[in-house]
């Protein structure tokens, strides 16, 4: 008998892989503007503006764990992780479709949390729920959620149309979320040894909530239409600022040399990488799921991004030659490394 290839999935990594599967696909319609490779879909709409599309699915046991988050929590994190892909493409979500398989361990009144949270959280964004799909699974829950937005046709903000001299701009404050991870995994492996030790998180409500309660940057979607800037090139960062200079250089042929002492780290991000003995660099790099945005802007327009709250300047765009370089505190330069969450 012949015997059939089999490829395990970790030789191609999660990019690697959607690159694999979706490489010989080709777009027909007329009204696909934007397949497969930024935040969202991008689909021709109304005269001036352009519908976003972006879909993202959370799985138990791999993107949450029941035992330390709560389900009104879960409901507006899904939420929340959707529309910032359409914020990233500078679009305005509208709509959201909740997709859900579960098990029969959960009640109805479990998923009336879940739901309470998903509403708190369409109210937030301003999206309307409007469709979706129920089913069983076998063993735990998985939600699917879809955001659906628009865009201005001058305004959507790419991954691939970054240039040679554009600033990288990051918000908010980046590594928080994945500390927080850390916290609740260390309080979840105690409390497994010993079920009598009551968990020690008092004071970790900043870091905590950061991987509980992620929130999208609609924010400054809304800053920028006020402060009349366009970025050159946009993507939210889920899987860490590094993973995420990657996506934005490849995709637009360039290079990019990144600031450490310009990548924002909250006191209490820096402090807890110091108790966990790991360096703060390298967790406000590689720590993912902080939803914030990580943008570039043409030189010109540092005046008015300067002086625009919660944005800090990370770096420069260069020629793809040069590569993609970390400028430590130290004042080193070495090539950056890419270790974005890898989910198998
Ligand atoms: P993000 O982190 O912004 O949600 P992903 O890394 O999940 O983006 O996806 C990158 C791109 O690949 C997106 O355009 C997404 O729509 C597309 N994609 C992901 N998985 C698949 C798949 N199974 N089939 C087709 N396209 C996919
Ligand atoms: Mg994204």
């Amino acid at each position: 008998m012949e015997e059939q290839k089999r490829t395990n999935v970790n030789e191609y990594g999660e990019f690697g892989l959607i690159e694999h599967l979706t490489k010989s696909f080709e777009n027909h319609q007329e009204s696909t503007i934007k397949g497969v490779g930024d935040d969202a879909a991008v689909i021709a709409g109304d005269g001036d503006w352009l519908t976003v599309v972006s879909t993202d699915m959370l799985m138990e046991g791999i993107h949450f764990d029941l035992m330390y988050t709560p389900l009104k929590h879960l409901g507006h994190k899904a939420i929340s992780v959707n529309v910032s892909d359409i914020y990233a493409m500078n679009g305005v979500p509208e709509q959201v479709t909740v997709s859900i398989a579960i098990s029969n361990r959960f009640s109805v009144e479990a998923l009336e949390e879940l739901y309470e949270g998903i509403k708190v959280a369409c109210k937030e964004y301003g999206v309307d729920l409007v469709g979706g799909d129920t089913t069983s699974s076998m063993k735990g829950l998985a939600i699917s959620v879809t955001a659906i937005g628009k865009a201005h046709k001058q305004k959507i903000t790419y991954r691939n149309t970054a240039k040679v001299g554009d600033i990288i701009c990051i918000t908010g404050n980046v590594g928080a979320a994945y500390l927080g991870l850390q916290l609740l995994e260390r309080e979840k492996q105690i409390f497994l040894e010993n079920p009598d030790v009551k968990p020690n998180l008092d004071d970790q409500d900043f870091l905590v909530g950061r991987q509980l309660k992620p929130r999208a940057r609609k924010d400054m979607i809304a800053l920028f239409e006020q402060n009349g800037v366009v970025p050159t090139s946009m993507i939210d960062i889920s899987d860490g600022v590094a993973s995420e200079v990657f996506h934005i250089c490849k995709q637009s042929n360039v290079g990019a040399i990144l600031e450490e002492s310009g990548i924002p780290l909250h006191p209490k991000t820096e402090e807890m990488a110091f108790n966990f003995k790991m360096d703060p660099a390298t967790v406000a790099l590689s720590g993912g799921e902080d939803y914030e945005l990580l943008f570039t802007i043409k030189e010109e327009d540092l005046e008015k991004v300067k002086y625009m709250p919660d944005i800090y300047i990370a770096g420069e765009i260069v020629e793809k030659e040069e590569g993609i370089n970390l400028h430590t505190k130290g004042g080193n330069i070495h090539a950056l490394k890419a270790q974005g969450w890898k989910h198998f």
